[in-house]
């Protein structure tokens, strides 16, 4: 490793884990910044037909299994599919994306084991390669350095990136992003070893016997409901951040930046879809700042650090959210926003200034009160 290796490591480990968020610009291993990596239009993408051929192929199974799900199937066959469904989407979001690619909380032994379990059923590929991908998104968000670089539209950001031959810039900048965290953790190095084993047993084995077992579901209609279709949803669940989360939407946190908030892909997405909030603070482990909005996977966050299971949860105090918006937001915030901006301003020509709405936020935040009613409250003070 090259001492400018090195250095781009040791950045990738501020930015994916304890910078405040305001990452943006840091030095990659070439010495250029993110920026000026960009997208080079010109490059012309190399199909691999292996793969392009077998998410056809999934396709097909998958809408099959809807078929027998509405019409064959029994009931109990398709909601079990969900449970596992959600379990393992879960498994993507509090495991790979919250736990492991940002470092947003710890998690005792049981709990990354647990985790690496559902994440496997979700046949995402390793944990490993999947959060050193995201890191690399979050690195070199939108460029040519972003394996799903949202620049070249909605379907590559949302699949066709797993079927094109890699560009050059996702290689070499791959190299550079710091893993040891990963490394030192044996119940990751476990799963990345064992890996095709580990899948067959949790994601395609386990999933279509237990219809088969507890309700006598026969093994085609199982098949093709418990694995297939299951899987293709989750997958088009997780691919909506980086294509629909990156495309449509408002900026209320950084408008510099492609990723947006999101309502519907929040609600797909069991909570990750408030995208511009989470590439402005990559480090929350709310990955919103509403929380628990449309949000299950940080309620479920909440309850494991309840029980001692998760701790050290990192989070974004509201004084540094509100002077991001104010700063670098597009103006659509429900309370910086140009509107309430224009109150802030009043409060300052009134003799008033910045430290009394900080006051006023950080007083009815201390009493529980949640943050669309300091909006609210901000309007009843200025009344
Ligand atoms: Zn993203
Ligand atoms: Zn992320």
């Amino acid at each position: 490793m090259t001492a400018l290796d090195k250095r781009s490591g040791n950045q990738e480990k501020v930015s994916s884990g304890t910078s405040d968020g305001d990452g943006g610009g840091k030095v990659s291993a070439s010495g250029k910044l993110p920026a000026e990596i960009g997208t080079d239009y010109s490059f012309k993408r190399r199909i691999v037909w292996k793969n392009a051929l077998g998410f056809v192929a999934l396709h097909v199974a998958a809408l099959y299994g809807l078929y027998l799900a509405i019409f064959y199937a029994h009931p109990a066959t398709s909601i079990c599919a969900i449970i596992i469904a959600l379990a393992s989407a879960e498994g993507v979001t509090i495991g790979a994306h919250r736990l492991y690619s940002h470092k947003t909380f710890k998690a005792k032994f049981s709990l990354r084991l647990a985790l690496n379990i559902l994440q496997t059923i979700a046949g995402q590929n390793c944990l490993y390669i999947w959060v050193r991908d995201h890191r690399l998104h979050h690195k070199y968000s939108d460029t040519d350095a972003d394996p799903h670089n949202a620049h070249r539209g909605f379907f590559f950001s949302h699949m066709g990136w797993l079927m094109s031959k890699k560009h050059p810039a996702v290689i070499e900048k791959g190299k550079t992003i710091d893993m040891s965290d990963l490394e030192a953790d044996p119940v990751v190095m476990f799963q990345k070893e064992y890996y095709k084993p580990l899948y067959a047993v949790f994601a395609i084995a386990l999933p279509v016997a237990i219809p088969v077992y507890f309700w006598n579901e026969n093994y085609v209609n199982s098949f093709f409901i418990s694995y297939m279709l299951r899987y293709i949803v989750v997958l088009h669940a997780t691919w909506l951040v980086n294509s629909a989360a990156h495309l449509y939407g408002t900026k209320p946190f950084d408008k510099f930046i492609l990723p947006v908030e999101s309502k519907f892909v929040a609600f797909i997405s069991i909570g990750e879809g408030w995208h511009n909030y989470h590439h402005s603070f990559p480090w929350d482990y709310r990955a919103a700042e509403l929380g628990s909005k449309y949000c299950m996977t940080t309620y479920i966050i909440d309850l494991l650090a309840y029980f001692g299971l998760a701790y050290d949860l990192k989070s974004a105090p509201y004084t540094m959210i509100r002077k991001r918006a104010i700063r670098t937001g597009d103006g659509s915030h429900f309370v910086y926003g140009q509107k309430r901006i224009k109150w802030g301003e009043m409060v300052s020509e009134e003799g008033g200034n910045d430290e009394r709405m900080y006051q006023l936020e950080e007083n009815v935040v201390a009493k529980g009160i949640s943050l669309p009613e300091v909006g609210q409250r901000a309007v009843a003070v200025q009344g």
